[in-house]
């Protein structure tokens, strides 16, 4: 299966921006592990937040991931960032977690 198939369903599914992303191969601090605690939540997003700052599709990474309502760290911007940017989640963990409206 392709990347393209994998996102289809989505509501924007043109990926091919995501060929020059600085974040290929360290998903790893992108997406958290299970039962993650928010302290390595904060260290992982920090690495995260340091990668999205050179990469050069940044922006439409956020715009993807905002139209997609991902999960995880995208363009530069966490889950809560992004409810609180009005892109809502269905269960966001950290907004949860930290009772953030
Ligand atoms: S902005 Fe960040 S998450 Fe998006 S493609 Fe670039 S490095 Fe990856």
């Amino acid at each position: 299966m392709s990347i393209g198939e994998l996102f289809s369903f989505r509501e924007w599914n043109d990926t091919a921006w995501s060929e020059d992303a600085e974040c290929r191969g360290l998903s790893i601090i992108f997406f958290p592990p299970a039962a993650e605690r928010p302290q390595a939540r904060e260290r992982r997003e920090a690495q995260a937040r340091q990668v999205c700052q050179s990469c050069a599709v940044m922006t439409t990474c956020r715009e993807f991931a905002r139209s997609n309502r991902e999960y995880g760290f995208w363009g530069g911007e966490s889950e809560e960032e992004r409810h609180a940017a009005g892109f809502r989640l269905i269960a966001p963990i950290g907004v949860r977690s930290r009772n953030i409206s």
